[in-house]
């Protein structure tokens, strides 16, 4: 039986796939490389280049292979983005997911893991999100990913099918073996970008927004190391698998937040020296704080990180950057 990996070239797809490897499953890798690398991972890898939008292709794999269960990576992530171009967000992930979850019915796969977002949650004033928090999404991308979550809960009333909805919280680091890492084009994301410029390959890095209601001022996320974030597939996998009738939400995230300013100190702090920063209007779609209560999959799942240090996630991301 084999598992699919829809966006499985991407970053977080590629740690999952390493990580799923000790499964001895059959993994197949299904990408349309807009945002992926074909050699993020080995060579021996099952790779069919495509979109998720692409009902036919996706068919024929269904067809060709005995799926099991789909982990369901393939999407937009950019909030900014989605802020100026929401169509593109309602049609790769929305619209495309209707397509994959039409084709998983008409071929009989029940079991499906979906990568979330804890920007479904959006600014709570309680800051520390546990699963039952009401949805409250402030950007496309967010209100997109919280669609998805409701076909999930739809399709699961009306046709049976289990999932696992992981809402992942800021993912950064890459796999300590450096066998893959993110190597996106156009880096939007704040770690990256930090490394970026302490690697010279940027001059500068902006903090979007000084004035927000925090300590000092800047936004505040919890960030969770990759390879944690890939061994949390891994139980949610196990989970649905060895279960019936499973219809879950976990957070992925350590419990602990870090402002934007307190992230860029400990960049400063890992390299040793001062990064060129310079402070810039806020970004649209940015929610204040987002912080997981992680103790569901941590009970649930028995997930335990082994990376929650923000140093560890900085220092496993500038190795990687070096390696690029
Ligand atoms: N951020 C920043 N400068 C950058 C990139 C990001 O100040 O060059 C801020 C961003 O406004 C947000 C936080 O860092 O408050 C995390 O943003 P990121 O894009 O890394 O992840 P997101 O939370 O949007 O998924």
């Amino acid at each position: 039986m084999a598992i699919l990996l829809t966006g499985g070239a991407g970053y977080i797809g590629s740690h999952c796939y390493y990580e799923l490897l000790q499964l001895n499953k059959e993994l197949l890798v299904f990408d349309n490389l807009s945002t992926g690398f074909r050699d993020s991972l080995p060579e021996s890898a099952i790779f069919i280049e495509g979109d998720v939008g692409d009902e036919e292709a996706l068919d024929g794999v269904f067809k060709k292979y005995e799926i099991e269960a789909v982990i369901h990576f393939a999407g937009s992530l950019i909030v900014e983005e989605s802020v100026s171009h929401p169509e593109k967000y309602y049609l790769n992930n929305v619209r495309n997911t209707l397509s994959l979850l039409n084709v998983c019915k008409s071929n009989d796969v029940n079991n499906i893991i979906f990568s979330s977002t804890a920007s479904v949650y959006g600014s709570n004033p309680k800051q520390i999100m546990d699963e039952t928090d009401p949805y409250s999404p402030e950007n496309p991308y967010a209100t997109s990913k919280m669609m998805v979550e409701y076909l999930l809960k739809d399709y699961s009333r009306a046709y049976g099918l289990n999932y696992v909805i992981l809402r992942y919280f800021n993912v950064a680091g890459a796999d300590p073996e450096l066998r893959t890492g993110q190597k996106n084009k156009d880096a939007t994301h704040l770690i990256k970008i930090g490394l970026e410029v302490a690697t010279g390959k940027r001059d500068s890095i902006s903090i979007f927004g000084t004035d927000y209601p925090t300590d000092d001022g800047t936004c505040i996320r919890d960030y969770i190391h990759i390879t944690d974030l890939a061994a949390a597939h891994l139980k949610s996998l196990d989970y649905l698998l060895g279960n019936n009738n499973v219809k879950e939400a976990f957070n992925c995230g350590y419990g602990q937040g870090y402002s934007v300013r307190q992230v860029l100190a400990t960049i400063e702090k890992v390299i040793g020296k001062k990064l060129n920063i310079n402070e810039a209007d806020r970004r649209p779609g940015d929610p204040v704080a987002l912080i997981a209560d992680s103790s569901k999959i941590k009970k649930m799942l028995n997930w335990k990180p082994k990376y929650n240090n923000i140093e560890t996630i900085i220092k496993t991301a500038m190795d990687w950057e070096r390696k690029l």
